[in-house]
């Protein structure tokens, strides 16, 4: 294979959505198993779409998640700039040279007459059947063309689709696929104001950037004969096309959107997204408490299966199995209860001290100034029993602050007040207890009494945290120390007496 040269090429135009995010892993597994190159191209051609901070957003995300490319706009490289728009001057030599040899023309039909034509009739195509009627370099004169182009207004050049012709190419991923193209429209290359739509800078970007293999989502699958033929038509190599299976909603019907985030109460992107305009604001799959390689790594496996049922694995194990042959026709339904699962697998096994660093600024936000050494101590105790790391705090407040509730059907199923004096016992001897007696100031206790862990230890879990459910008790108590857990005590015995 010669030099494998990759590109990841979003549109600016809004956050990246999850499923671009999968397309840009897929790019750069497939570029650091053959020793070959991940591109960023920002293809920004369309500046009616332009969003402020998309191209900011997308770099972020590929940064959160470590699959940064190694040529970009901020990365350098040879073939650059890597921002369409910076190229604008390069493209319309490619579509004067496909006009000079009758393979696109000028068309000068304005916007109003089109969408009169659509509205006729919705199967309405700009295609070889009715080109002739429309007005065109083809379908005018040379005088009235030239007079039209002096006029300069509504100057497109389209694409000439020729009729009755099967275009067919291989997809690394689909096999050999077929249009008929009698189905193909004559699609706008070079719009009115000089600037290329989508397809013809796509083609010659891919050409100039020596672009291998084309990565890239399915909707672009009826797009690649426009492309196909454009390569023909300039004498250029096409590189090789796969084209990646859907995302599909959690209900498996239909495609995954950007909407469905707030439909289906999970986010769908990586970042949250702060603007002005409170009410395009999201949480973001990091904010959430998601951690990236997890989210990395389920992302993978949604349309690739490395073959065997190994469902955990790090980057450079996807790099070493990653193969486009290996990549599902069918859509992938997007298991937002896998992610979780992915999500928990990856917390309990980090690092304590990175996952106290990565609770740090919520809990700061949330009042709890705390030595990094003691979230991280938080965190051990608590990692097998979250899915995400915001309820690491969420789950865990009472290692923060006393509880301000308590569960009140346990307490009346267990408290008898003759145990009042041995809970204000176990309190006073918590007090004085240093950490490693924290154990025995409890349980040697009430076994001399002769009394029953049984009936002493859901009180004194209550007690500390509020509730039956949590971490292991006695280690909870060594963190949150003998003295503010025997005051907790002696204030819950107070409200249990009342009740
Ligand atoms: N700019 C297109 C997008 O936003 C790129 C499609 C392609 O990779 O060719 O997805």
């Amino acid at each position: 294979m010669s030099e494998v040269r990759v590109r990841f090429a979003p549109s600016p135009t809004g956050a990246l959505h999850i499923g671009g995010v999968r397309t840009a892993l897929y790019n750069y597994l497939f570029a650091k198993k053959n020793g070959g190159t991940f591109i960023l191209r920002i293809e920004d051609t369309d500046q009616a779409r332009y969003v402020p901070g998309a191209e900011k957003y997308i770099i972020d995300s590929l940064r959160w998640f470590g699959i940064l490319p190694t040529e970009g706009p901020e990365f350098g490289g040879n073939y650059g700039p890597y921002r369409q728009s910076e190229r604008k001057d390069l493209y319309k030599q490619y579509a004067d040279k496909l006009i000079a040899d009758g393979n696109a023309y000028y068309a000068f039909d304005t916007p109003e007459e089109l969408e009169a034509l659509r509205k006729s009739d919705a199967e309405f195509k700009y295609c070889g059947h009715t080109r002739a009627n429309l007005k065109n370099s083809l379908s005018l004169s040379d005088e009235e063309t030239q007079a039209l182009l002096e006029d300069g207004a509504h100057v497109a050049i389209r694409l000439k689709i020729p009729v009755n012709e099967s275009i067919a190419f291989n997809d690394e991923v689909r096999g050999h696929v077929v249009f008929d193209s009698n189905e193909l429209d004559d699609k706008v290359i070079l719009k009115g104001d000089g600037m290329p739509t989508y397809h013809l800078a796509n083609i010659v970007d891919d050409h100039l950037m020596k672009i291998s293999h084309v990565i890239r989502g399915e909707e672009w699958l009826s797009s690649t004969p426009h492309h196909v033929l454009m390569y023909r038509f300039l004498g250029w190599t096409p590189p090789s096309f796969s084209h990646l299976p859907l995302i599909l909603k959690p209900t498996g019907q239909g495609k995954l959107s950007k909407r469905d985030g707030a439909k289906f109460g999970f986010p769908v992107f990586p970042l949250s997204w702060d603007s002005d305009h409170e009410e395009d604001n999201f949480v973001g799959f990091r904010d959430d408490g998601y951690l990236p390689d997890g989210l990395l790594n389920f992302l993978a496996l949604l349309g690739w299966s490395p073959g065997d049922d190994q469902e955990i694995l790090t980057l450079d194990q996807m790099i070493a199995l990653f193969g486009l042959d290996k990549i599902v026709k069918s859509g992938a339904r997007f298991d937002i209860e896998k992610a979780l699962w992915f999500n928990q697998q990856y917390i309990i096994h980090s690092d304590d001290l990175k996952l106290g660093y990565l609770i740090q600024d919520r809990a700061i936000e949330e009042g709890y100034h705390v030595a990094v050494e003691y979230l991280a101590e938080v965190c051990r105790l608590m990692k097998e029993r979250v899915h995400k790391t915001t309820e690491i705090i969420a789950n865990g407040r009472f290692f923060f602050e006393a509880p301000h509730a308590y569960d009140d059907e346990t307490i009346k199923k267990k408290y008898k007040p003759e145990n009042k004096e041995h809970l204000i016992a176990i309190a006073q001897n918590l007090k004085d207890a240093s950490t490693k007696d924290v154990e025995s100031a409890i349980k040697v206790y009430i076994q001399e009494q002769g009394l029953k862990l049984g009936d002493f230890m859901p009180l004194i879990r209550i007690a500390i945290s509020g509730s039956m459910q949590g971490p292991d008790l006695i280690e909870s108590i060594k963190l949150i120390g003998g003295a503010e857990s025997a005051l907790r005590m002696l204030k819950a015995v107070e409200y249990f007496e009342k009740i």
